[in-house]
């Protein structure tokens, strides 16, 4: 990958930077009158919880819909979220959702290797779709997915709750505004043991280990702090070969990403060990740092600068919003532009762009991808 500063300017200009401008200062929307966006969860696990729990605090989004395989597990959701019976799908009769007026998008929140057929088959019943991350297991399948949304005129959004959170905007916002100088170097880093016997070990449902699950925060964090597409990216990956845990995804992968403006990031991701989620930005005039960065509450920004007369600055936030708000923001957000024909600010083509970076950090690791 080499891109010349003519394509680098060009992508700054169309980066996330200015995506996200409009962002820096997210809240939940007013009230959309008495619409609210009708939400089909797709996959009732842990993450579906959240994202539910998150629905009820906005105020233009609603549960209306369920599909499961587990019918009872499922009926007790509805019965907690006031959704009928009759709203009930499994994998097989899903597509049923045609003809239910009631819901207007679903969330995709399945294994990884689902997304695309869940996604493109809710686009053909003409739902609009936000879709977890990683957006699929490889890169012809996400353009699957965008291709498939566009054919249907449905929206597709992945689910970067990053892109909404309050602390990841204030870092971006700080360095837009230049408080800590030329961006030098990043670190960043995400992982966690994981226990035996999860999908996400298994790569026919998980795609790839860690840089798929944990790994794509750091990724993402260092295009979205940067504004930049990365330049050129090198990988190394190791896994014990003796861990039963690890017969089909890596273990440990490190990589270090060039940008065109020069910035080098380096970043971690395991499953092999506790890894708290952080990023350190160090720049020409300061550093600023956000430890934990990517978990559900307990944000916590600290920089050191100094200012135009030379006077250092010394900042300790720590974000006092609680688990689901993130969520609440991102369904708050996606529910507005259905609700008023808006663009997300984290469509299929960003999931694609990461999907094409870690096909390359693969490449470079030498793993192959799906
Ligand atoms: P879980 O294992 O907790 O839930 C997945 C659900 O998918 C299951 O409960 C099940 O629902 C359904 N399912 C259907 N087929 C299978 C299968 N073969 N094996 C396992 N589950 C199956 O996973 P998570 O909720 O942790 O992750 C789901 C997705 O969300 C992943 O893509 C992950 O990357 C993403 N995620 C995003 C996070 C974020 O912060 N944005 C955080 C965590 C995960 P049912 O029983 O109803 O059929």
């Amino acid at each position: 990958m080499h891109l010349s500063r003519r394509d680098f300017t060009r992508l700054s200009a169309l980066g996330l930077a200015s995506q996200l401008a409009p962002q820096l200062t997210h809240n939940l929307s007013a009230q959309s009158g008495d619409r609210k966006i009708g939400y089909c969860i797709i996959g009732l696990g842990r993450i579906a919880d959240h994202f539910m729990r998150g629905i009820q605090e906005t105020g233009n989004s609603k549960v209306v819909a369920l599909v499961s395989g587990h019918r009872e597990k499922a009926e007790m959701i509805a019965a907690k979220y006031g959704v009928p019976k009759s709203s009930i799908y499994n994998y097989e009769n899903m597509d049923q959702m045609r003809d239910n007026h009631t819901i207007d998008a679903v969330y995709v929140a399945l294994p990884n290797s689902m997304h695309a057929e869940y996604t493109i088959r809710s686009a053909k019943a003409g739902k609009h779709v936000l879709c977890e991350k990683p957006m699929a297991v490889s890169v012809p399948e996400a353009q699957s997915m965008i291709d498939a949304c566009k054919a249907a005129n449905v929206k597709l959004m992945i689910g970067y709750r990053c892109h909404y959170e309050t602390t990841n905007l204030r870092a971006i916002q700080l360095l837009r505004s230049g408080a800590i100088g030329q961006i030098q170097s990043i670190q960043s880093a995400f992982g966690f043991n994981c226990g035996a016997g999860e999908w996400r070990l298994d790569k026919p449902l998980a795609g790839g280990g860690p840089l798929m699950d944990v790994g794509i925060y750091c990724l993402n964090a260092t295009r979205y702090l940067t504004g930049e597409e990365p330049a050129s990216i090198t990988a190394y990956a190791h896994t014990d070969s003796s861990d039963p845990r690890f017969k089909t995804v890596e273990e440990n992968i490190v990589w270090i990403t060039k940008f065109p403006s020069g910035v080098v990031a380096s970043c971690n991701t395991t499953y092999g060990a506790p890894m708290d989620g952080y990023f350190r930005v160090y720049g020409s005039k300061g550093w600023l740092k956000v430890d934990t960065a990517f978990s559900y509450e307990g944000l916590r920004l600290t920089a050191e600068y100094h200012d135009q007369d030379k006077h250092t600055v010394k900042l300790d936030e720590s974000n006092p919003e609680k688990d689901p708000t993130q969520f609440a923001k991102e369904a708050d957000h996606f529910s507005d532009c259905v609700l008023h024909n808006k663009s997300p600010q984290s469509p299929g083509e960003e999931g694609l762009r990461d999907m094409q970076y870690i096909r390359e950090i693969y490449k470079s690791a030498g793993i192959i991808m799906a």
